[in-house]
């Protein structure tokens, strides 16, 4: 087990002056068979370095914003070539403009684009703005998919199976003490990959329902794809009744390719949501789509703000970022989804040789394992089913190795990754089943 003595006393220093030791719940959990949240010192392409000189491939990436890997040379160069411009002006850049023309360009949804901080914050726009829209209260939502940590949708994410309630019509399940429940009364949770009763639910409510947010490929549970002709049917059934469809491209955005995972699915949702991928770990988001909801911002006063929206680095980040993932006609994603399907499949193959029960979903730039006989994971039910316990313990060895893979067992690619990068992570994950009860 790696070395985490000076992690250990930077932890200890940390609970007098950081609540609970870190600065998102997400990083409670030590990584590996460390017990406590690690501290970091540097990254560096495809690796990071933790306090105690510690190196790790890493596979984590932020959970998903460091599509260029750490610390990618062009971005940091266009960051610095703007500091001296100042931060923030509390009204608009040129950068910003030509960031927006740009988003334009490669997504098919986006007509207009409105830039925020987090994924969570353009999310609420969203919602926002298609209950003013339709006049309309409810959203569905679905099991299994995140939306940020607002009270209103984070519910139903990673329900207990004891208390998600029956498979057809699941129970909203709150997540963290303190949530109002007021806030999420208007939220339908239903499966997701279920057309047939997605639309008996549209018939009979259709006209009650505002919005449907979904991830198009739900990467926080288990990178499950999308059934064929799922996206499709959800779109034909939404312009039937009115409803506006929302893709939360938080993750996808960026990382499936340049248009995003409505660009490779070929089905153009009315709103979609990138964040992440989009400025190569600054703070970015966009909430972009159909010109005549995104205007409704200012013909109808619907709010949105926020001080740090479009601040000079970001902007320079996020265009130094598209820059860099578009050149040669987005060649960076080849690669990336060769390298990804070669440690997909490196994988299975060494789960296969030693009789583990081992599916792996996804496609190259994300993609997750699991501890299952089941040949498929379509739903957030059947991944809930699959043996979690087995997947922190391979995660835990992995770490042990030098691979850190996302607490929640996703794998994230990065254009800095290489063919060197995937032989060494595979020695690995053959040490770490091998190790493994
Ligand atoms: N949507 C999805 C699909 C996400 O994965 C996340 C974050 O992981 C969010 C929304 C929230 O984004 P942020 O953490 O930037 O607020």
């Amino acid at each position: 087990m790696p070395a985490s003595n000076r992690s250990q006393a930077f932890h200890d220093r940390g609970q007098g002056v950081l609540a609970g030791g870190v600065s998102s719940n997400f990083r409670y959990g030590g990584y590996g068979d460390s017990p406590i949240p690690l501290y970091y010192e540097r990254g560096e392409g495809s690796r990071l370095w933790d306090v105690d000189g510690n190196s790790a491939i890493d596979y984590a990436m932020a959970n998903g914003p460091t599509i260029l890997g750490h610390a990618p040379p062009t971005v940091l160069e266009a960051v610095k070539e703007t500091l001296s411009m100042g931060q923030l002006f509390a009204g608009q850049t040129e950068l910003e403009l030509q960031l927006a023309e740009r988003i334009v360009e490669l997504v098919p949804c986006a007509e207009l684009v409105r830039f925020a901080s987090s994924g969570t914050e353009a999310i609420q726009a969203a919602l926002r703005l298609v209950r003013a829209a339709t006049g309309r209260k409810k959203i569905i939502k679905f099991e299994g998919h995140y939306h940020g940590w607002l009270d209103n949708v984070f519910v139903s994410v990673n329900p207990p199976l004891d208390q998600a309630g029956p498979v057809e019509s699941p129970k909203t399940v709150p997540h963290t003490p303190g949530q109002a429940e007021g806030a999420f009364e208007d939220i339908i949770v239903l499966p997701w990959n279920d057309l047939d009763l997605f639309a008996s639910v549209l018939d009979e409510r259709g006209d009650e329902i505002a919005g449907v947010i979904m991830e198009p490929i739900n990467c926080n549970t288990g990178s499950i794809l999308p059934r064929p002709g799922y996206l499709e049917g959800v779109r034909a059934l939404t312009e039937k009744h009115g409803v506006v469809l929302i893709f939360d491209e938080v993750v996808t955005g960026f990382r499936v390719g340049l248009g995003g995972a409505q660009g490779m699915f070929g089905v153009t949702p009315d709103l979609a949501i990138f964040a992440k991928a989009l400025a190569a770990g600054f703070p970015l988001a966009a909430l972009v789509g159909r010109r005549d909801l995104m205007e409704r911002f200012k013909t109808e006063g619907v709010m949105h703000g926020g001080t740090y929206n479009a601040g000079v680095m970001v902007m320079a980040a996020g265009l130094a970022t598209l820059e860099a993932l578009s050149a040669n006609h987005g060649e960076v994603y080849e690669t990336m989804a060769r390298l990804g399907e070669r440690l997909m499949q490196g994988l299975r193959d060494l789960a296969k040789d030693r009789n583990i029960p081992f599916l792996v979903q996804g496609i190259g730039p994300v993609f997750h394992p699991a501890f299952t006989d089941a040949r498929e994971i379509c739903d957030y039910r059947a991944f809930a089913a699959a043996d979690a316990e087995r997947r922190l313990r391979f995660c835990a060895a992995l770490h042990n190795h030098g691979v850190r893979i996302t607490a929640r067992g996703t794998w994230l690619l990065s254009t800095a990754h290489t063919d060197a990068d995937v032989d060494e992570t595979l020695v690995a994950a053959a040490k770490a089943f091998d190790e493994m009860p």
